[in-house]
């Protein structure tokens, strides 16, 4: 009894110091940004614009003539540039940096091994404008714990939403497959199989700290022995792990790149198709009636169609990719032209990590979008598809200074997205132009 007493009067005192040192305590200071035009994330654009930050929030946006600067406000003058929203890549490997098709890693290194290049990776991703990321399933909850170490300043990077291991059957794409039966392998990402393992283990990586949980849909173009529109989950499996993300308030993203798995996956509720690469036209009718989100990785598969084989990866994986290239393009477009929401991702991994921005050119180039709607999609279309758009995916005042700046207008040349000149996330810079400096 005493000693709660005790414990009741420390609190107390503790309040009573807080409070009189928010009394005290100046506000935070000012920090006002002008630049030559700012696209604001929801499809239009401010010329001549003035963004105000004050501690991790924007205070205020508008043109030079609408917004005053106030007197002893740090100004970092972006002339001669473009200011964005922090962009959002919708699906990440920031663990990976190995070329060798990832099945060979799986046999060498350890889940230390993945935290090591996060660590790396994350800072790149962030240093391209990239503010947000959600990772696409990771052994060994390493995404939650570089998520945690960035939330708490330990190392920079950008915002994490994390899946812990993805869910794949036996024998799928998130298993180690061609080897011999008396090799215990790990998978790739948690291998389940029926509805009670997927329950289990959706429940495991909610209480480990997943943000979202990924499952594995359909087969793979980097795994062997599997036909990327093979269903690899059944109808129930699907509903199990959707169902029980839902009742733990997570949403799901599907691996899915063609098919029936492709559709089964639709028709369970997943917030998102990732990768999509042969969406038939019944599965483009229901992801338009149902608002699901396709993520399509463009740029990964683009690159192992053309440099692949330099790059060291696998030939059955080149030959895969080969041979969906083309009609993918024209199946992408048809999802795109459809009215099918997507949301930017571009499945980085290996050397892509920190050229994320790239992605935008693909996104015209291959779905026809128009630099301003690819650049809506790598913003507050990824916000909305992660649940956060409330803080981030536009410039907007209230929400959280997640900036970018690139110099001259993308709007003229998409590509420009590539090359971010000036990060601020949550009000502090990561990247300045020297001029601003
Ligand atoms: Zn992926």
């Amino acid at each position: 009894m005493r000693l709660l007493r005790a414990a009741a009067t420390l609190a107390l005192t503790a309040a009573a110091t807080a409070t009189a040192l928010a009394a005290q305590a100046p506000a935070a200071a000012i920090t006002a940004i002008r630049a030559d035009r700012l696209i604001v994330g929801d499809g239009t654009q401010i010329l001549s614009p003035v963004v105000l930050v004050q501690g991790e929030r924007i205070t205020a946006v508008g043109t030079a003539a609408q917004v005053t600067i106030p007197r002893g406000a740090t100004v970092i003058d972006l002339r001669g540039h473009t200011l964005l929203p922090g962009f959002i890549d919708a699906h990440t490997h920031l663990t990976s940096i190995d070329n060798d098709g990832g099945d060979l890693a799986a046999l060498r290194e350890t889940p230390a091994h993945g935290a090591i290049y996060a660590t790396v990776n994350a800072e790149k991703t962030l240093r391209a404008g990239f503010t947000t990321v959600r990772e696409a399933g990771s052994l060994g909850y390493v995404d939650v714990a570089v998520r945690d170490a960035i939330t708490r300043g330990l190392i920079p990077g950008p915002r994490i939403h994390a899946s812990g291991p993805a869910l794949g059957t036996t024998g799928g794409h998130a298993d180690v497959n061609g080897w011999s039966p008396f090799l215990q392998l790990p998978g790739t990402g948690a291998i389940v199989d029926g509805a009670d393992q997927v329950r289990h283990q959706v429940r495991l990586n909610v209480k480990f700290g997943a943000d979202q949980i990924k499952i594995v849909a359909t087969g793979g173009v980097l795994s062997v022995g599997d036909a990327i529109g093979a269903p690899q989950m059944t109808q129930d499996e699907l509903t199990a792990a959707v169902t029980e993300a839902a009742r733990l308030g997570r949403k799901v993203m599907a691996h899915a790149h063609a098919g029936e798995g492709l559709l089964a996956a639709v028709r369970a509720g997943v917030a998102s198709i990732d990768h999509g690469s042969l969406v038939s036209d019944e599965a483009i009718a229901e992801m338009k009636r149902r608002g699901t989100y396709l993520v399509p990785t463009l740029i990964i598969l683009e690159e192992i169609v053309h440099d692949g084989a330099a790059k060291g990866v696998p030939p059955y994986a080149v030959a895969k990719a080969t041979a969906i290239a083309a009609e993918r393009r024209v199946r992408l477009r048809a999802a795109y032209q459809a009215g099918v929401l997507f949301a930017l991702g571009t499945d980085a991994t290996s050397d892509i990590h920190g050229r994320n921005g790239e992605e935008f050119k693909y996104m015209v180039d291959i779905l026809g979008a128009t630099p301003m709607e690819a650049i809506t999609i790598g913003t507050l279309n990824g916000a909305r598809l992660l649940g956060v758009d409330r803080d981030l995916g536009t410039v907007t005042t209230g929400k959280l200074a997640d900036l970018v700046a690139v110099a001259g207008n993308p709007l003229d040349d998409v590509s420009r997205l590539a090359h971010a000149a000036f990060v601020m996330k949550g009000g502090a810079v990561f990247v300045a132009p020297a001029a601003a400096r």
